[in-house]
């Protein structure tokens, strides 16, 4: 994931980019793609308490942490928004964030829905959008063919899914919901809203 405060050329304040959908939808491999696309745009590296898994990068992919350290800094008040999620504490640094908005960078981040509502109540002005799979079976194989979850992970995920897309829906925190068949077409369907969103109207 490349970030890139220092090519911001907006202006104003950056727009933050909230992509949620359940465990397998795609929305890693849609948000790497987007990095690349979009140069003014950095990645929110969250804090986690769940092991790596095959693929994480330390640092990258998310920062590391046990429980206690985890507390600490939602207790300093150092988390934008945090969840649990199948057994693991996922928290976004506040900080990072605010200096590239403040800065003009946009900053995408990938976070669960408990996370997407909360920052739809923290930054209304967010653009946030909903990955869907396009059924439970495609679900099923993306997760199983990632290869990076034990079985008894890989089932609460899938279990987790339908939850995940029903608090969506009843929320009406997403102003999108994208159906990921194609990746390439996803790709593009997310950042046609992103930019249509950035537009000044
Ligand atoms: P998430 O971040 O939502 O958990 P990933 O981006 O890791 O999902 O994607 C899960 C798996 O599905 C990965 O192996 C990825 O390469 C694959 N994948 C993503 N999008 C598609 C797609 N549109 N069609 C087929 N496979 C996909
Ligand atoms: P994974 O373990 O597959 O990397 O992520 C599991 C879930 O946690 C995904 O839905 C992912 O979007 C979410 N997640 C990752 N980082 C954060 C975060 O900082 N906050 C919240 N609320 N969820 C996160």
């Amino acid at each position: 994931m490349s970030s890139s405060a220092s090519e911001s050329h907006s202006g104003g304040r950056g727009k933050l980019i909230v992509i949620s959908g359940p465990s397998g939808a795609g929305k890693t491999s849609i948000c790497d793609a987007l990095l690349e696309r979009m140069p003014d745009t950095q990645w929110s590296v969250s804090v986690t308490t769940r092991p790596m898994r095959p693929g994480d990068v330390s640092g990258r992919s998310y920062e590391f942490v046990d429980q206690e350290e985890f507390d600490r800094r939602e207790a300093a008040g150092e988390l934008l928004e945090s969840a649990t999620y199948v057994g693991h504490r996922y928290g976004t640094p506040r900080g990072a964030v605010e200096q590239a908005l403040a800065a003009g960078t946009n900053v995408i981040m990938e976070i669960d829905v408990q996370g997407g509502v909360q920052v739809a109540g923290k930054v209304p002005e967010s653009i946030r959008v909903f990955v869907l799979p396009p059924d439970r079976e495609a679900l099923a194989a993306r997760l199983e063919g990632r290869n990076t979850e034990v079985a008894a992970q890989l089932a609460r995920r899938l279990a987790a899914a339908d939850g995940e897309i029903a608090l969506a829906r009843d929320s009406g925190c997403y102003g999108h919901f994208v159906t990921n068949d194609d990746l390439e077409t996803t790709i593009e369907q997310v950042r046609s809203i992103i930019q249509r969103e950035k537009a000044p109207s």
